[in-house]
């Protein structure tokens, strides 16, 4: 029986729907279960009423090491001890700088920013520079930020604005294609790419599903983006650091022209990275292209990417994580079957997305369209209940510091939570 009681988190939320509206700083949190946490150490969490969380969602990402990692912490604490931003440059960015080229070795320059939605557009203002083009293509499903020439929903295959306010128009700059299908990037550059100055993507389309690139396709995709001069950025804001060191283009095998980044690379720290080849990087230095940011490399976000990825360096956790994630995903098609219900594990070991339904294997998202939505919200509510915390959307994470007594809780408690739900 559960017994959990959530009196304070109750309290915050009637107290929060007084300050913020809806009761939230980020409206990706407003379908979440109302939860106010006092603090988080590893892959655990604690609500102000005390109630523990495994923790599987790990802030949408960003921390791959866990709450509060200690060497990270340590780094960043003392870093700040000296002040945060100067308006010039300080004595954190170079080792960042450094680390970051260490580890993401294709690129030849980097630019830190604080947001991934920010980079997305610097990635994409470079390439319009650089071709003299305007448009870009763009895929179903992808998430590039919130700003009003990528924020979609796409309904019967037509892309339309997914907040008020927004203007529609922004939204021409894109084509709009289905993922894995190679095809459709052939035939849309073969008509178009005079028009189109980048291809964007997420490497393994993470935000809704984890639907990783077919064989063939990203290499598919880059060669078309040869042939037809257009630059290919992969946006590995979820990816990066997250599949292997050097992200998604060290996995598979295939090398962008621009890539952004954000989440794992600073251990939950607000810091992002556009990380490109010389030639198109250049015009950020000239000051032909913009690209400003008052906190842009703080101390402490340098800081923090340069504990972050000297911690990759020193003992690589991607073994351990691949081992704990693929145990997760085989206990949880298990449960799944126990209890009679088609629970659905799809993606990497790191990064998997679990829903309800019947389609196999989800390759794009039409397939994931016709997935029990409804039912995956409740489970994620009634985990919360008992003690997970994972997305809404579905999609699970593992960090450095998930281990045996995690996978033993987690197991337990989604096991209370299916029960639950088939009542
Ligand atoms: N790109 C991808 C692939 C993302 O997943 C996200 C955020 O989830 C972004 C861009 C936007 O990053 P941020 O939330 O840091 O602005």
């Amino acid at each position: 029986m559960n017994l959990r009681a959530f009196d304070e988190s109750i309290e915050a939320r009637r107290r929060a729907l007084e300050l913020t509206p809806g009761g939230v700083h980020s409206n990706v949190r407003l379908s979440a279960p109302n939860i106010t946490f006092a603090r988080g150490k590893g892959a655990w969490l604690w609500d102000v009423d005390g109630n523990d969380y495994v923790d599987y969602l790990l802030g949408q990402g960003p921390n791959f090491f866990g709450h509060a990692p200690d060497v990270l912490n340590r780094s960043v604490a003392d870093a700040m001890s000296r002040g945060s931003v100067f308006g010039s440059q300080n004595v954190y960015e170079n080792p960042a700088g450094e680390a970051f080229l260490d580890t993401v070795r294709w690129a030849d320059q980097v630019r830190f920013g604080s947001s991934g939605t920010e980079v997305v557009q610097v990635a994409l203002r470079l390439a319009r520079a650089l071709t003299g083009r305007d448009k870009f293509i763009r895929f179903e499903g992808h998430y590039h930020g919130w700003l009003d020439n990528v924020l979609v929903k796409t309904v019967n295959g037509i892309p339309s604005p997914a907040s008020k306010g927004q203007v529609e128009s922004h939204l021409t700059d894109s084509l709009m294609l289905r993922f894995n299908d190679l095809e459709a990037v052939e035939t849309a550059l073969a008509h178009r790419h005079t028009e189109v100055a980048a291809v964007i993507l997420e490497p393994v389309m993470c935000n809704i599903g984890a639907i990783p690139p077919r064989p063939g396709y990203l290499e598919g995709v880059r060669e078309l983006c040869t042939r037809y001069g257009v630059v290919l950025i992969f946006d590995e804001v979820v990816t990066g650091f997250r599949l292997a060191a050097g992200g998604a283009a060290e996995r598979f095998g295939v090398v962008p022209d621009l890539a952004t980044f954000g989440k794992a690379m600073a251990g939950g720290w607000p810091v992002a990275a556009l990380a490109g080849t010389a030639d198109l990087m250049e015009s950020l230095g000239t000051g032909a292209v913009n690209h400003s940011g008052t906190f842009n490399a703080s101390v402490g976000a340098c800081a923090a990417v340069s504990a972050s990825l000297a911690a990759l360096r020193d003992d690589p956790p991607y073994a351990r994580i691949e081992a704990h994630g693929h145990a997760l995903m085989r206990g949880l098609r298990e449960l799944g079957r126990r209890h009679g219900v088609p629970l659905r594990v799809q993606g990497l070991p790191m990064a998997f997305h679990v829903s309800f339904g019947d389609p196999e294997p989800v390759t794009n998202y039409e397939d994931l369209q016709m997935l029990d939505l409804d039912r995956y919200h409740r489970f994620a509510a009634e985990l919360a209940n008992q003690g997970v915390w994972v997305a809404g959307r579905g999609v699970w994470y593992v960090s450095t510091t998930h281990a045996e007594p995690e996978l033993e809780a987690v197991l337990e408690r989604v096991d209370g939570a299916l029960e639950q739900l088939v009542r």
